[in-house]
């Protein structure tokens, strides 16, 4: 199924099969739905909400617990901020969600952020 072809490629550990990393280079086509010289988001293949998109730095990091620097960390939130405001769900509001390692669900090991949005969200988050 197309699907899992994308997310099972998309799981692939090795720098050099980034799905992520060739978005961010280019060489797969893919609609860039924001973009900055460090980072760009992405509509999630397989939404979970009406608008779900993937805020995705271009340098690429396996998880949160790789970064060490704080601009960056705070370069990616900022960017959060900017998307929920040009893609107008900023005053509506949102949910930002980050897997972290195996157990926090994560699959894709290139960091990104979860950007869901236009629906109520569940108080529950797991
Ligand atoms: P995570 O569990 O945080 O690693 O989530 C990975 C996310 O990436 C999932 O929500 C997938 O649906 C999404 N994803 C995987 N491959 C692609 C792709 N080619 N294009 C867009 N989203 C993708
Ligand atoms: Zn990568």
């Amino acid at each position: 199924m197309m699907k899992k072809d994308h997310v099972e490629k998309a799981g692939k550990k090795n720098k050099m099969d980034c799905i992520f990393c060739k978005m961010a280079k280019g060489e797969i086509p893919t609609e860039k739905v924001y973009e900055t010289d460090s980072v760009f988001a992405i509509k999630d293949i397989n939404p979970q909400a009406p608008t779900h998109l993937l805020l995705i730095p271009k340098t690429h990091y396996k998880t949160l617990m790789e970064i060490e620097d704080k601009e960056v960390l705070g370069e990616v939130l900022a960017s959060v901020k900017e998307i929920a405001k040009k893609l107008g769900f900023a005053e509506s509001g949102f949910r930002t969600v980050i897997n972290t390692g195996k157990g926090g669900g994560q699959i894709v090991f290139h960091l990104h952020v979860h950007i869901l949005s236009g629906k109520e969200m569940s108080e529950e988050m797991a």
